[in-house]
């Protein structure tokens, strides 16, 4: 097992790396920028370094100056978090060539999967389900066009390259497609520096489920069944839960068993997800696979008692993962609600600034995971997450009823934050009855 582990990461998930590193009797390192000088979870660290101004691009993605402080303080390994360097091939080929264990996929298996094309690839092969479409990057338009007239329109034109939603664009008839296909490579050029695009099928009504799967380096793969993330906002993810209401125990096992032979094929390592979009009849077509840890991680963590980041940590020293795949059992309903420091009724505006008043909830079946506290001043430079409520119940109504009763105690103020959305949403009859679309929260916003 790893001495030390060096934290390239911020926030709350900074704490998580550390909580499980403490629980496996490892050393922490945690890099931080000056915006984040004063954050209490550095106390927690064995060491802190600090390296570099607020600026992300100047502390967090800087690749020399967090190889630099893994020298200075002579780490085993580097665990990236979520977000900054957790997916770039080029950092974990950075961390081997220095001898320093990257605590996730082989740069290689990274390049397989984390790329949306080749994933495609191993995902047909593997017998996950994708969107039907083009095979690959569109060549000729013409090949594009036939594409689209075979499975129907609406389609959507998706960089190869792409990420966090941007450079897609829905096309509802061949005319569209044809004007678009150019357009979209173009972007997908100036923004991701690849002008990869490829075409599939576009659902209106689709829910987002995924799967979580772990690999380790001796060739297992297990998955810990999925989640539902279809409340969502801007393709930001808002409450996820576990496991998915109303879905098909019988298909839905079929699509993680496939899941975990996918993680297999590619010779994985770590943690994965892999995301679906599933329509109305519960047919599910892979989207992406994130080669990451997720954000939402807990919730699977609580329905199945695996600590997901232990396991990441210990798979990269090289140890099998502990469990048959017969051996995890779901028990009871997680939801996580992601609480923002942002004004809902203003538009999702960011709220940055000191935090005076600060009470978590508590009690049976609660989780915080959270960096902040009072005195705590939320740095402008970053993402808004302040924390995470996550509630464990037997099933998905008392489930519910706990989130209710946590986010009634929780209070922050006097920044805003997306605790009253949640209340709200908490009450909502349709997300009461489950299976709420990916596209309902942006309906109920606009009224
Ligand atoms: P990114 O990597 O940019 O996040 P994804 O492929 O994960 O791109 O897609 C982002 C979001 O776009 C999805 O969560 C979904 O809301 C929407 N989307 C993507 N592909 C489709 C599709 N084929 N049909 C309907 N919606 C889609």
């Amino acid at each position: 097992m790893f001495k030390r582990v060096l934290i390239a990461n911020r926030g709350e998930i900074a704490q998580r790396i550390m909580r499980a590193c403490r629980e496996l009797d490892i050393e922490t390192v945690c890099v931080y920028s000056t915006a984040d000088k004063d954050a209490p979870y550095l106390q927690d660290a064995d060491e802190a370094i600090c390296i570099g101004p607020g600026p992300s691009k100047d502390s967090y993605l800087n690749i020399s100056r967090i190889i630099s402080a893994a020298e200075i303080t002579d780490v085993d390994a580097i665990h990236p978090g979520y977000g900054f360097l957790a997916e770039r091939a080029d950092f974990s080929e950075i961390c081997r060539e220095c001898k320093i264990e990257f605590i996730g996929p082989s740069p290689e298996a990274m390049g397989k999967l984390g790329d949306k094309i080749e994933a495609k690839r191993y995902a047909r092969a593997a017998k996950v389900p994708v969107f039907p479409g083009t095979e690959g990057e569109i060549e000729e338009l013409e090949e594009a066009v036939e594409v689209a007239a075979e499975i129907g329109y609406p389609v959507i034109i998706k960089a190869s390259a792409g990420g966090g939603g941007r450079g897609m664009r829905i096309c509802r008839n061949e005319a569209s497609l044809r004007t678009n296909v150019a357009k979209a490579s173009q972007e997908a050029l100036a923004a991701f520096g690849n002008g990869g695009v490829f075409v599939e099928k576009f659902l209106e009504h689709a829910r987002h489920v995924e799967v979580q799967v772990l690999g380790d380096k001796h060739g297992n793969a297990i998955h810990l069944w999925e989640r539902d993330c279809s409340m969502q906002r801007r393709h930001q993810k808002i409450i996820e839960e576990a496991p998915g209401p109303g879905i098909d125990r019988k298909k839905i096992e079929k699509v993680c068993e496939a899941a975990a032979k996918l993680v297999k094929s590619a010779e994985y390592s770590g943690a994965a997800t892999v995301e679906f979009l599933m329509d109305e009849e519960q047919n599910f077509y892979m989207l992406e696979v994130n080669t990451r840890v997720q954000v939402e991680h807990p919730i699977t963590e609580m329905i199945t008692g695996v600590d997901i980041v232990k396991m990441s940590i210990m798979v990269a020293a090289g140890e099998k993962i502990p469990y048959k795949q017969k051996d995890v059992k779901v028990t009871g309903h997680a939801i996580e609600c992601r609480i923002n420091a942002e004004d809902h009724t203003k538009d999702f505006r960011p709220s940055a600034g000191l935090i005076e008043t600060y009470r978590a909830p508590g009690g049976l079946g609660v989780r915080i995971d959270s960096h902040v506290c009072a005195g705590y001043r939320v740095p402008p430079n970053y993402d808004s997450m302040i924390g995470k409520l996550i509630v464990h119940a037997e099933t998905r109504k008392a489930a519910i009823t706990r989130a209710s009763r946590a986010l009634h105690e929780f209070k922050v103020g006097p920044i805003n934050t997306t605790i009253p959305l949640h209340a709200e949403l908490m009450q909502n009859s349709d997300f009461k009855e489950g299976g709420v679309d990916i596209h309902y929260l942006e309906r109920l916003l606009k009224g």
